[in-house]
């Protein structure tokens, strides 16, 4: 999915993997480098449902100093803790930064639906763009509850929110 970061130091995972070995769905394996597939954020276009991924190779782009690292990692779990509801039952981020400088969270909240809930699936306070489960929200809940993010912040914001959540039916 070309998981990444957008705050703290923005980065995603494409821009560290050298090649990749590929399953073909007729068996035969292929080993593509990185230069021969397209990326977007959080899209490569091996995500067809055709292809696997059988084996990444990285290259780091140098040895890092350990306690430098530590510290990194800490502080940017910390802001993680400060900013995302990360006690609850959550997917992550439910919708893909739009284009521009605000974060889908920002128009969710701006459109008033902070706390708005549907069953047991709820807009969190913390984060605008993370739905927890309460407790017994049901797959409808959520799906429900992401329409219905999608055509308030459309009417308020003009804005067409995409889905960073895939949906395995
Ligand atoms: C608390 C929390 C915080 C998160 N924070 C972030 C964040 O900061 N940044 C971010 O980018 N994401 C974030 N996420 C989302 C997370 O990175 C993605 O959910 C994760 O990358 C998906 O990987 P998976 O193996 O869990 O999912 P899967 O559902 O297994 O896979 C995701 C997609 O990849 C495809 N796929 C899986 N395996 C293969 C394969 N071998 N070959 C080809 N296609 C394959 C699947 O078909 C699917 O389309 C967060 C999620 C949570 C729960």
């Amino acid at each position: 999915m070309n998981a990444g970061l957008t705050a703290f130091r923005p980065r995603e995972m494409v821009s560290i993997v050298e090649s990749f070995d590929i399953l073909h769905l007729d068996g035969t394996v292929e080993t593509l480098a990185m230069k021969d597939i397209s990326t977007s954020y959080r899209q490569t276009d091996l995500l067809d449902g055709k292809r696997f991924i059988l084996r990444v190779r990285f290259r780091l782009e140098k040895a890092g100093d350990p306690i430098e690292i530590r510290s990194n990692t800490l502080e940017h779990l910390s802001e993680r803790k400060r900013k995302q509801p990360l006690n609850k039952p959550t997917a992550g981020s439910t919708f893909k930064s739009p284009p521009g400088s605000k974060g889908a969270g920002w128009y969710i909240e701006q459109a008033g639906l902070k706390g708005f809930q549907i069953g047991d699936a709820r807009v969190s306070d913390v984060h605008a763009n993370w739905i927890e489960n309460m407790g017994g929200a049901t797959a409808e809940n959520i799906q429900t509850l992401m329409e219905h993010i999608q055509m308030t912040v459309k009417a308020h914001c003009g804005i067409q929110l995409e889905s960073e959540v895939v949906f395995v039916y």
